[in-house]
């Protein structure tokens, strides 16, 4: 909207603004006028592209959080996961283990514990695959990954997984070994 002509506040003639110019002299008085809104306008403009990039700052800072959240709940899953194959295959190992002496009645014993350490392998397995797929893809600590650091994030996890299950048998034997049995 931009102002080409303006009347001339000392005798009210016409002035044409030049391209680009703020100020201009009216050819019947002599009297300097100034295209004020036409400032205002390019003022305007300055001002709409600040909003503009204080909206891409914004939208930036967005982004950035979204992805701090996304890691955060991943990391949680994690844990869970971990914590998750530990106990299952504790408990497995101990439904099983705890009937050792052949005693018909510990067959539900080995029935449960069976089951619980067929959950633990099908988690065992699907787990590692499931978060490395779940990675979120931007990742705020690192930056983005490359395909390198996925297979070796990958690779961790399965062996913290595999570190998880010795240390759940584990802990089942000592407990069986030291309680369990009489
Ligand atoms: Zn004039």
């Amino acid at each position: 909207m931009d102002i080409v002509t303006l009347e001339c506040p000392n005798c009210g003639g016409k002035v044409v603004r030049e391209k680009n110019e703020y100020f201009a002299t009216c050819p019947y008085c002599g009297v300097e006028v100034c295209f004020d809104e036409i400032k205002g306008e390019a003022a305007k403009g300055q001002i709409d592209e600040l909003k503009d990039s204080v909206e891409r700052y914004r939208q930036q800072e967005e982004f950035v959080d979204a992805g701090r959240r996304n890691l955060k709940r991943w990391n949680m899953w994690r844990s869970i996961f971990y914590a998750g194959i530990t106990f299952l295959v504790f408990l497995g190992f101990m439904f099983v283990g705890a009937a050792t002496d052949p005693d018909p009645a510990h067959d539900t014993l080995v029935g449960i514990g069976s089951v619980i350490m067929i959950v633990a392998i099908m988690i065992f397995f699907s787990g590692p695959v499931y978060l490395g797929l779940s990675y979120p893809d931007y990742d705020i600590v690192y930056g983005k990954r490359g395909v390198t650091d996925k297979i070796m994030m990958r690779l961790k996890l399965a062996a913290i997984c595999l570190g998880c299950a010795v240390l759940g048998a584990f802990a089942a034997y000592i407990v069986l070994r030291f309680f369990g049995r009489a």
